[in-house]
């Protein structure tokens, strides 16, 4: 651990499950009578019982109504049990004593190793939905690795999990840092400039572009920080940090709804503190 960046350290980045989860081979069967736990994905939300101070993962037997897959997933060990996973619909109804708790809700209730163990179910779910037919000639595919690939049983072409790279840059100016909202966020939340890479891109290239793109500010010292698994489906988010250089402020409707320069000492509402952005913010504006 002592040879990674701290901001490495962020729930959805494995480190918080590490020492409880082991991963199984590729659709591993325990005795279908063994008791284990079970991460139930619902969209983005996760279906949790109560536990002794938080949230956790239901285990034994689960009511009827819930209607699992006749073939959940079993994707490991978790404490030491099978850990199988299943998805239920988005108008599936949870009934007490079992709540859904949104993954990336705003106030974070869950514990880190939940929301990690969670967060890595619902990639694997969406992961085996995308890849059940070859890209290439449409066979049927199969399972082949403890990394969740594939190979097309007609072809034997092989695909791993698609995780899209993205960056996200703190941009400082003096006393000042540049913050960007999206429309769609709570209201009066601001967060770091960031977006997909492109073809042909480093991370670094994507970092500039983005902020030139939604700002028309020109970075420089553009600086690694560290990086977070983000399973909305499926990224990788690296950070950065770099220094104003130059250009006027340029909002990019199309993608914002508003950018501004904060003063660090009145910084607006911001992400919750289990994502890089706000990690980046409470690391580099103190
Ligand atoms: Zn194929």
């Amino acid at each position: 651990m002592s040879n990674y960046p701290d901001l490495i350290n962020i729930p959805f980045n494995n480190v918080f499950i590490r020492e409880l989860f082991v991963t199984g081979e590729p659709h591993y069967t325990p005795n279908r009578l063994d008791p284990g736990y079970w991460v139930i994905i619902q969209d983005n939300s996760l279906i949790l019982q109560p536990g002794e101070t938080t949230p956790a993962l239901p285990y034994g037997e689960l009511p009827d109504w819930f209607s699992a897959p006749a073939a959940p997933l079993t994707i490991g060990l978790w404490h030491g049990l099978p850990l199988r996973i299943f998805s239920i619909k988005s108008n599936g109804m949870i009934q007490p004593p079992f709540i859904s708790e949104a993954l990336n809700a705003a106030v974070q209730t869950i514990d880190d190793a939940t929301l990690g163990i969670g967060g890595l179910a619902r990639q694997i779910l969406h992961w085996e939905q995308q890849s059940r037919f070859c890209s290439l000639c449409g066979g049927k595919t199969g399972p082949f690795s403890r990394e969740w690939g594939r190979t097309c049983t007609k072809c034997n072409t092989k695909q791993f999990p698609r995780i899209s790279p993205c960056a996200i840059v703190l941009v400082r100016r003096d006393n000042e840092v540049l913050l960007v909202r999206n429309a769609a966020w709570p209201a009066g939340r601001y967060s770091l400039a960031a977006g997909f890479l492109g073809l042909g891109e480093s991370l670094e290239d994507c970092a500039a572009r983005e902020v030139k793109e939604e700002t028309g500010i020109d970075i420089t010292n553009i600086t690694y920080v560290g990086s977070q698994s983000w399973p909305f489906p499926s990224q990788l988010m690296a950070g950065f940090v770099a220094d104003y250089a130059g250009g006027d402020l340029v909002v990019d409707h199309h993608e914002l709804e508003d950018a501004r320069w904060f003063p660090i000492s009145a910084l607006p509402a911001l992400p919750p503190r289990r994502s890089i952005a706000r990690r980046i913010i409470d690391t580099f504006c103190t």
